[in-house]
């Protein structure tokens, strides 16, 4: 049968490094890119004896997530050994929660705005299309990092200990469309949090996804093939892509599904056989002796005092107060730091829309071009709150903003002293802007002829010609007036 007849059925299991200072059970600094095992202790190293110390801020991220998501946070979670044996996990065990987790439902919810083609029908207000629900999210520590040179291996500890919070969704995905809305909106939700910078290409942000098909939605769920540690959205897509055709065309052969682990291998485009799935038992977790239950009562009161605005809440808010298109909201919001430099530039604006294209048709135009990142960003906020200004006073023309806007990107100097350094000012005055329109109509009689059959936007080239004979300094709303009178 059809490939498109066949019912796909995908989870998510989202593994993200948490912005802690330090590691989840030890005193190490977390950054990334230093000379391998040069972050490293007893604790982390897995020595005998070393003992773990909770890391509070870790449970507090948790639980704010989940508060973001709807989630609830259960008066007591618990710490388990997750049993098995890695070179890059030295204590042969993992500390993670195992039944009683920090956090329990709650969804992730999807939009469209980047796709294509409408991913689910019937957006609401706020541009959510759906929303997938959570299992769970619980915190466990990261492994080090295996790197395999030819015969021999290199083992880096430094990323051993990273706090890693799981977020696992219900098989409620249908495609792998859906898949990615899911990551981007999860991975924006973190960030605007501050709880991760979950920059996927640096693995702060890891994905297993679960995939199964069957023939007709009465049938149960088909065995889940479980594709590991897949490291951007990209590959996420093509996975899920590929792992469909292929199960659907076993299905088609009569080839009875089971339930196993495929690796993903990106470069090939093709999953391949990796092990037989294990059962939760094999890890024979238990209770980590050294590690309390934790009561989470305090730090959920806590976290909700400090909850922030959602991406998609600011969204609704910049088009409601603002006057922004959903597009225009949906750019400026795409990063925290341009949301807040966009909120700094039209604080007091009387045309926070105006404010809004200069960033969205110059500033970011250019710092792609230069691939300049924002934190680098030559132009204030205030710079560009003052020139957005002289445009509207009317002290300057657009085409002069234009120039100005240049220079100040390009020294990060004040528009206004750019404006003094060129002579720039606008021509309002209708002696001076009246020999202009005189002159241009002299020169265009045939233009004139035009306008006077009829073709009445012709008149626009008319605005153009007087604003070139000016050098860009006529004020074109008057000019438009002017001409107007004059040709009536
Ligand atoms: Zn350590």
């Amino acid at each position: 049968m059809p490939i498109a007849d066949y019912i796909p059925t995908i989870g998510l299991e989202i593994h993200v490094h948490l912005k802690t200072k330090s590691k989840m059970f030890c005193g190490c600094a977390l950054s990334y890119g230093e000379a391998p095992n040069s972050r490293t202790c007893p604790t982390c190293l897995g020595l005998p004896g070393a003992l773990p110390v909770l890391n509070e801020e870790a449970i507090r991220m948790t639980i704010l997530t989940g508060q973001l998501l709807g989630a609830t946070t259960p008066e007591v979670c618990k710490w388990d050994r997750k049993n098995y044996f890695y070179a890059d996990m030295p204590k042969n065990y993992q500390i993670s929660q195992y039944d009683q987790p920090l956090v329990v439902g709650g969804a992730i919810p999807m939009y469209d705005q980047y796709f294509p083609k409408p991913l689910r029908d019937g957006a609401g207000e706020d541009g959510v299309v759906g929303r997938i629900p959570l299992t769970r999210i619980h915190l466990e520590e990261d492994a080090g990092k295996s790197t395999h040179f030819g015969a021999s291996s290199g083992l880096d500890f430094n990323r051993a200990g990273t706090p890693l919070m799981e977020v696992v969704t219900e098989p409620a995905i249908r495609t792998a469309d859906e898949a990615a809305a899911v990551l981007a909106s999860l991975r924006q939700i973190l960030v605007f949090a501050g709880v991760s910078d979950a920059d996927m290409e640096r693995g702060q942000m890891r994905c297993d996804v679960n995939v199964s098909v069957r023939k007709s939605a009465g049938d149960p769920l088909g065995a889940k093939v479980e594709l590991k540690n897949l490291n951007s959205v990209a590959a996420v897509r093509r996975a899920i892509v590929f792992e469909i055709e292929r199960q659907c065309g076993e299905l088609d052969c009569g080839i009875p599904q089971r339930q196993e682990t495929r690796r993903w291998d990106d470069d090939r485009g093709e999953s391949s056989d990796m092990r037989g799935k294990e059962d939760a038992h094999d890890y024979r977790d238990f209770p980590d002796p050294d590690l309390l239950p934790v009561r989470t009562g305090a730090w959920v009161a806590e976290v909700r005092g400090r909850l922030p605005e959602l991406p998609h809440a600011r969204r609704a808010r910049l088009v409601r107060d603002h006057g922004l298109t959903p597009y225009d909201a949906g750019v400026l919001t795409a990063e925290p730091a341009l949301a807040a430099y966009y909120e700094e530039a039209a604080a007091g604006a009387a045309k926070p829309k105006a404010v809004a294209n200069w960033i969205i048709n110059e500033l970011l135009g250019r710092l792609n071009e230069q691939q300049t990142p924002l934190a680098s960003n030559p132009v204030t906020s205030g710079a560009l709150r003052e020139l957005v200004g002289l445009v509207e006073a009317g002290a300057i023309s657009g085409a002069q903003a234009k120039e100005v806007f240049a220079e100040m990107f390009a020294t990060g100097a004040a528009p206004a002293a750019v404006v003094r350094e060129r002579g720039f000012t606008q021509v309002s005055d209708d002696g001076a802007l009246e020999g202009f329109v005189q002159q241009v109509l002299a020169a265009h009689p045939d233009l004139v002829e035009r306008i006077r059959a009829g073709e009445a936007k012709v008149v626009n080239v008319l605005v153009g010609q007087v604003m070139k004979a000016s050098g860009g300094r006529a004020n074109p709303k008057r000019v438009s007036e002017l001409l107007a009178r004059a040709l009536a």
